[in-house]
């Protein structure tokens, strides 16, 4: 199931070109007062909503897809976190690469040394939205990753279990200012974190670990790649993951840009597409 947030608060479910709209599956969500908490309401219910999204898939409103405005399909995640070059052909360029190491040792290690990095949550953006070029006196990147959205909370997931936490996948794009500083603060301007253009639920998506990735700029390829090349996979990045932190529903995983990344400038348009995802289209701006 491709399930979607758009115009607002509404939610629905994608099939081809129609959304079905199934807004009326949030009225089940519990009435919350502070202390809200720091996890996605709407993704940690999702397997007692799924029967009620079902029902009003087959029976509720529909619309042509090109006639909504698609919105950030996971609203609330405690935490976003994201792998550091983990395909090895990209961690060939950074290291050939004076523009994309700068001469920063940490910049140029093995993921399984240097491990995972957060991105702040205010970075994030939904689907329809631009990204806004935050420090336009530097080199800034397009990095396309596969997202993946936590379902349900664990520590110390083992591999073997790992896939049974995932609620869903989406396309994520982890936008990134070249220099010298820590990742987190590089990565985490304000609309440098893109999710959608919705989620594809787990049940639809079984195995991660054979997608094409493809994202150009005007047209032009840039990044063409598959997550069979991942470095570290989709179950084993979890299992880091939970090593360190409890994950909880609606946590993102970014896992990882493959090689090919390249400045984008105001005017440009990103199209990031994701096999048995979608496509998402994101403007520029400055
Ligand atoms: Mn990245």
């Amino acid at each position: 199931m491709k399930l979607c947030r758009y115009d607002g608060d509404r939610v629905g479910v994608v099939q081809g070109d129609v959304m079905h709209d199934v807004t009326r599956c949030l009225e089940d969500l519990p009435s919350m007062r502070y202390p809200f908490p720091q996890h996605d309401q709407f993704i940690a219910r999702l397997p007692d909503l799924m029967p009620k999204i079902v029902a009003a898939a087959a029976t509720g409103v529909t619309k042509p897809l090109d006639q909504v405005r698609l919105d950030l399909p996971v609203v609330n995640p405690g935490k976003i976190i994201a792998a550091p070059v983990n395909y090895s052909k990209h961690l060939d360029e950074v290291r050939d690469q004076a523009d994309l190491n700068h001469g920063n040792e940490s910049h140029m290690r093995h993921i399984r040394e240097i491990g995972l990095f957060l991105k702040a949550n205010s970075s994030l953006i939904g689907p329809s939205e631009a990204v806004r070029i935050g420090r336009p006196d530097r080199r800034n990147d397009h990095e396309i990753e596969l997202a993946v959205v936590i379902g349900k909370a664990g520590k110390d997931i083992e591999p073997e279990e790992a896939l049974s936490y995932v609620a869903g996948y989406a396309i994520g794009l982890d936008m990134t200012v070249r220099g010298p500083e820590d990742r987190s603060f590089r990565k985490s301007l304000d609309t440098y974190t893109v999710l959608g253009p919705w989620m594809v639920t787990a049940e639809e998506l079984p195995d991660p670990s054979a997608l094409d990735l493809v994202l150009t700029v005007n047209g032009e390829m840039r990044q063409k790649a598959n997550t069979r090349d991942l470095v570290l996979s989709v179950p084993e990045l979890i299992a880091m993951a939970s090593s360190f932190y409890t994950l909880h529903p609606g946590d993102l995983i970014l896992t990882g840009t493959p090689e090919g990344v390249a400045p984008v400038e105001p005017g440009d348009v990103m199209q990031a597409t994701i096999e048995r995802i979608g496509t998402m289209t994101v403007p520029v701006i400055g």
